[in-house]
């Protein structure tokens, strides 16, 4: 049976106990409303740790829009029962007082002065079209860490710049050691997400146009083209062509992260997008001529 824990205080003695018993811990970080992206993670976590667990923790302080927090789907008993399916030891969820216990002000606020600086991979792209998103995450991620103090720690590549800036994070505090995953996608190339629950059909069709037009760039780029703003332009293209609202189509160097796009040619590079298809934000990206997955 796994373990369900409502408070990040039970959720630390249950970990520091399988630690100090010289267990290792692996730890799944998600916002819930679970699909198989995040068990993929978590599979992982099971097969590579002696006990894996994961948070369910829907961040206000990563929100910059109050009715897409209010939106965000939610389904804790489902979650619970997903993770036990596939091994997870324990799952745990809290309040934002809990896990900041005495921090919040009257109004049940963290004081922006407490928020961790999430570094120079949170400039740009979803840096720049969320304000304080990435802040948000950092914070959160720390006090998660502090929590579970995890062995290792499993992120997707399908939230790719909030990888590069939790990269950074467990660099600068000496751990844990970060795993980033490939992106699972549903069989029509869409990135599985939680938010594609508030799609309609029309607009899950329509949604196909992300994973499309990344695929049209690798194309181009398997063939030859390496001009980054030429790139772009014909990954925003692919995307308007189909009517959704983008936001950014945006290639980078994965080794070397920049706030804006890189001038002219690229030796290596990641196409990233995000855009509304009705009211719903998606985000997508693919490393360019390595396969599917990003891996090589
Ligand atoms: P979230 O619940 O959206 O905060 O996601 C929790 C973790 O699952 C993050 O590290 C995400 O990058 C990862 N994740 C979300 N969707 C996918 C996916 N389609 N494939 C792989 N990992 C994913």
């Amino acid at each position: 049976m796994i373990e369900r824990l409502a408070d990040p205080a039970e959720a630390r003695a249950w970990c520091a106990e399988r630690r100090e018993s010289g267990a290792s811990v692996g730890f799944v970080p998600t916002m819930g409303a679970l699909h198989i992206g995040h068990l993929s993670l978590v599979e992982r976590a099971v097969a590579e740790n002696d006990f894996a667990c994961v948070s369910v923790f829907v961040n206000p302080l990563q929100f910059d829009d109050p009715s897409d927090l209010e939106c965000y789907p939610r389904d804790f008993e489902g979650d619970a029962r997903l993770l036990e399916g596939v091994g997870c030891a324990m799952v745990f969820t809290g309040t934002l007082e809990q896990f900041f216990p005495g921090e919040l002000s009257a109004d049940g606020a963290l004081a922006s002065a407490r928020l961790v600086d999430p570094g120079p991979a949170a400039e740009g792209l979803e840096g720049a079209c969320r304000s304080g998103h990435f802040g948000g995450v950092a914070t959160i991620v720390e006090r998660l860490f502090e929590v579970v103090e995890p062995e290792r720690a499993y992120f997707g590549r399908k939230d790719y710049q909030q990888a590069l800036v939790i990269a950074d994070l467990a660099r600068r505090r000496g751990g844990p050691r970060g795993i980033v995953c490939d992106i699972v996608r549903e069989s029509s190339g869409l990135a599985c997400s939680s938010r594609n629950a508030l799609l309609t059909d029309g607009e899950r069709e329509r949604a196909v146009c992300l994973s499309r037009s990344l695929e049209t760039v690798d194309a181009a780029w398997r063939e030859g083209a390496r001009d980054a703003a030429l790139l772009g332009a014909l990954l925003r293209e692919n995307l308007e062509r189909v009517g959704v609202e983008v936001e950014y189509a945006e290639l980078r160097d994965p080794e070397r992260w920049s706030a804006a796009a890189p001038l002219g040619e690229l030796e290596r590079a990641v196409a990233l997008v995000a855009a509304r298809v009705g009211g719903v934000r998606l985000i997508d990206n693919r490393v360019l001529g390595v396969g599917g997955d990003g891996r090589g």
